[in-house]
């Protein structure tokens, strides 16, 4: 009997237990923190055996493969050991995408990811598409293709379960069906690490900056390589839409021979660009089809906005949705929460809320935004970053930075001395008091982190709220 074992029991997890239940496997969940309730009762319901605070080896080790989180590091000590025995580690992505025919938008880059998702899946849900949200959004893709699923009936001739020798699509007597046409799927580059088989019938990698490198030994080809296998197994059926001007993707593409059909997008238009400003329009050109809309139109402000915008837009053209469509969504998505999010305007002072901006590189792009003077509050868990990307518009933009932290050794160390006024907030309450009362009639007070939020928040989404509601206190 083939036993998969699912380390981590968040959203992908449980739903990843859920699909491997009902495609007939037997399942075990081992999760070393606490389960959320809403999980267990998941799982309850579905009979799948479950354990938390601890990993059980001796079951962990019976498992012919094992469907790891995305959270959970590859250097974790339960990771080394399944490993050493050659046990075979996969993302809940890779499992879930062998039992579904659906077509793949996957996207990935170190920013924009869940902007891009979110406004891909607007338009093709707008435009009347069967379409699913999956990834580091919404619903885990497992769920949806377990919950697409009849219930498995064994091909005749005997038992099904015994008759698996290897855990892959081809031997599952279920087979592959119903669900969604499409589904949007937002990939991090810890789910492209467990992901082998699996292929994105259109990719899309918005830009790559160095984040997350204490996972990658500190190596940004690592995490370049990782980023890449959004490409893997891609043929020339397949599309592969990229930002032109980043320099990493650019000399990336220079090394590798990719297979799909390639669509740049870039604000300057070149040879081989897909989709670029002209006139002041945001321009989509696929063979001879030509899409056009001001871009003065477009819902979601800023320049790195327009890149989503374009690659959203080249995506929704491959699937064939119709131009109308497409500029209506463009028009009318609402952006997401903690993404330059204004909140609301105090004696003539403007708040944003950009909590989502966990590494450098997206600051630089909401200060870059910003036309006003800035009150700038970051701080938080540094991954090792490096500030001097947003030294300039710091320079020349900001009026004081407020650094809230643990820790604010880091950004005292690389700004003391180049920037006039530097203050210490301990909490969102003081820095928010601070930046307010720093920020002069017209100016802009923008919480855009630089770093994860652990230190001081449950998450960048508690930080947010935090923000808003020192704000709205005012
Ligand atoms: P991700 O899911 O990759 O973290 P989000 O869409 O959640 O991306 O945005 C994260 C942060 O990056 C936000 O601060 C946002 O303003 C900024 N951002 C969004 N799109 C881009 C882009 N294309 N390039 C650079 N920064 C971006």
């Amino acid at each position: 009997m083939n036993l998969i074992v699912v380390l981590g029991a968040g959203e992908s997890g449980a739903g990843a237990a859920i699909l491997a239940k009902k495609q007939g496997f037997d399942v075990f969940v081992s999760d070393f923190g606490k389960i959320k309730d809403e999980y267990k009762a998941m799982l309850e319901k579905h009979q799948i055996p479950f354990e938390e605070g601890q990993h059980t080896e001796e079951k962990i080790f019976a498992a012919s493969e094992v469907i790891k989180s995305p959270g959970i590091s590859d250097k974790a000590p339960i990771i080394l050991k399944i490993k050493e025995r050659g046990i075979n580690i996969i993302s809940e992505i890779e499992f879930a995408g062998r039992f579904t025919n659906a077509k793949m938008i996957c996207i990935t880059g170190s920013n924009g990811k869940t902007t891009t998702t979110m406004l891909i899946y607007h338009i093709l849900k707008n435009a009347g598409v069967n379409v699913g949200l999956a990834g580091n959004v919404g619903k885990s893709l497992a769920l949806q293709v377990a919950e697409a699923q009849a219930s498995p009936t064994p091909p005749e001739g005997g038992d099904a379960k015994s008759s698996q020798d290897t855990v892959n699509q081809n031997s599952s007597p279920f087979g592959k069906s119903g669900g969604a046409d499409y589904y949007v799927v937002e990939l991090s580059s810890f789910q492209l690490d467990g992901m082998t088989e699996f292929k994105a019938d259109i990719a899309i990698l918005l830009n790559i900056t160095p984040d997350h490198l204490d996972r990658y030994d500190y190596k940004f080809q690592n995490y370049i390589d990782s980023k890449f296998r959004i490409t893997q197994n891609q043929t020339e059926k397949d599309a592969f839409i990229f930002w032109e001007d980043d320099p990493v993707i650019k000399a990336e593409l220079a090394k590798r021979n990719i297979q799909s059909e390639l669509y740049p997008f870039a604000i300057g238009r070149k040879e081989k660009t897909k989709a670029f400003i002209e006139n002041e329009e945001l321009v989509i050109k696929i063979l001879k089809s030509v899409f056009k809309m001001p871009e003065a139109d477009l819902a979601i402000k800023g320049m790195h906005n327009i890149y989503n915008s374009m690659a959203a837009g080249l995506a929704a053209s491959i699937a064939d949705v119709k131009k109308e469509n497409i500029r209506q969504s463009l028009q009318d998505f609402q952006g997401v929460e903690h993404r330059l999010e204004y909140v609301a305007t105090v004696r003539n002072v403007r708040f944003i809320n950009d909590s989502k901006a966990t590494n450098v590189n997206s600051c630089w792009y909401a200060l870059q935004s910003i036309k006003s003077p800035v009150a700038l509050i970051l701080g938080g868990t540094d991954k090792g970053n490096d500030y001097s990307e947003i030294e300039t518009l710091v320079n020349e933009k900001v009026r004081a930075l407020v650094f809230m932290g643990v820790d604010n050794a880091p950004l005292h160390a690389f700004f003391d001395g180049k920037v006039e006024r530097i203050f210490d907030a301990r909490s969102m309450k003081e820095a928010v008091d601070i930046a307010y009362r720093q920020a002069k009639s017209g100016d802009t007070v923008l919480l855009s982190p630089c770093c994860a939020s652990f230190d001081l928040f449950e998450n960048y989404e508690d930080r947010g709220r935090q923000f808003k509601t020192e704000v709205r206190k005012l």
